[in-house]
């Protein structure tokens, strides 16, 4: 069976432009190759540092941004080259939720106004005699009052609207969800609700998702695979399980050093492993490795060959010269 949705050699750039000259001087290439698959009710986490490139792939799946190359490939239809009007219909299919749910619920519309609007554009999805019913059903779903329809974003919570941004984006019956630091903005406690709310909703409803953070803590019990995204590239991807209990690429090690016990890996209990420095630019990348100048275990080959994302001995796809290695290395 074909995934869900099927991202190949992804790669998105933008122009670069010069304050001084005023003109385009250069390319910054945000997504450099990306693939990954999403099967039907499967989650991947997606995780880096701001800057990684991870919501660009993300805005470039849902036609934000356009694809410089490479294939998106979504419930059977090539995104990247799809009719504008076709785009409407799939976009239906495929919703988004963002970090910062206030700023995406109009402030003048109820609750029940915000979730409605998406059935003007798509009528045939829930007809009109139907709709504050459905309302109704959304917000006892996502966990709200649903005598609360009339109420306006200010009358509640961070973590309340957010799951009106979760109504909001099952309305239109999407097969995937993608997560863009979805729950990054709350408090831990009210964070574990959220997570435990698309859990649910993905059993219930099938849903798959693609969970975006900058956090592995928060990745880890909602995704079935986890990819590690660095400077447009993904180093490091395997199961959930796997990745936790055996991290190959040093970036992913040190992201890992930094997410409170249980470390299984980490026996004995070592040092946190603080990471010095920041991304580089995506303008001006490092030569060779894109992360060897952050990287403690860099050698001199790793200013010369770039590292392929590629299963060494019988372990899982790591983008490091010496990821094989380092497995033992860790014990
Ligand atoms: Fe570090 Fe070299 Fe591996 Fe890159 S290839 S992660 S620089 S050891
Ligand atoms: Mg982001």
């Amino acid at each position: 069976e074909s995934p869900l949705l099927s991202v190949r050699d992804l790669q998105t750039s933008f122009p670069m432009r010069s304050a001084v000259l005023r003109r385009i001087v250069g390319q910054i290439q945000a997504v450099a190759g990306v693939s990954f698959d999403i099967p039907a009710g499967g989650t991947l986490g997606l995780v880096g540092e701001s800057g990684s490139g991870k919501s660009t792939v993300a805005r470039t799946i849902i036609g934000l941004e356009k694809a410089q190359s490479g294939s998106i490939v979504f419930d059977g239809d090539e995104l990247t080259s799809l009719p504008k009007a076709s785009m409407r219909r799939v976009r239906r299919q495929l919703q988004m939720i963002f970090q910062d749910p206030y700023a995406s619920l109009n402030p003048r519309a109820t609750v029940e106004q915000i979730i409605a609007e998406a059935w003007q554009i798509h009528p045939d999805v829930v007809p009109r005699n139907r709709h504050r019913a459905e309302v109704r059903d959304l917000l006892e779903r996502v966990g709200l009052n649903p005598d609360h329809a009339e109420r306006y974003p200010h009358q509640f919570s961070g973590g309340q609207r957010q799951r009106i941004g979760i109504a909001r984006a099952l309305a239109l019956r999407p097969k995937l969800v993608i997560c863009d630091e979805a729950v990054s903005a709350l408090d831990v406690s009210v964070q574990a609700q959220v997570l435990n709310l698309l859990d649910d909703l993905r059993r219930d409803l099938g849903l798959a998702y693609l969970f975006i953070a900058h956090d592995l803590s928060v990745v880890r019990h909602i995704s079935d695979r986890v990819a590690v995204m660095y400077l447009g590239r993904i180093v490091e991807t395997a199961s959930q399980d796997e990745l936790f209990t055996r991290p190959l690429h040093p970036y992913t090690q040190a992201l890992l050093s930094a997410v409170p016990d249980p470390k299984p890996w980490d026996k004995p209990a070592r040092e946190q492993i603080i990471i010095g420095g920041d991304v580089p630019s995506p303008a001006d990348p490092p030569s060779g490795c894109g992360f060897r100048t952050r990287c403690w275990k860099a050698m001199d080959r790793c200013a010369h060959d770039v590292p392929e994302l590629i299963t060494r001995l019988d372990l899982h796809p790591a983008a490091c010269h010496f990821a094989a290695e380092l497995e033992g290395a860790v014990s």
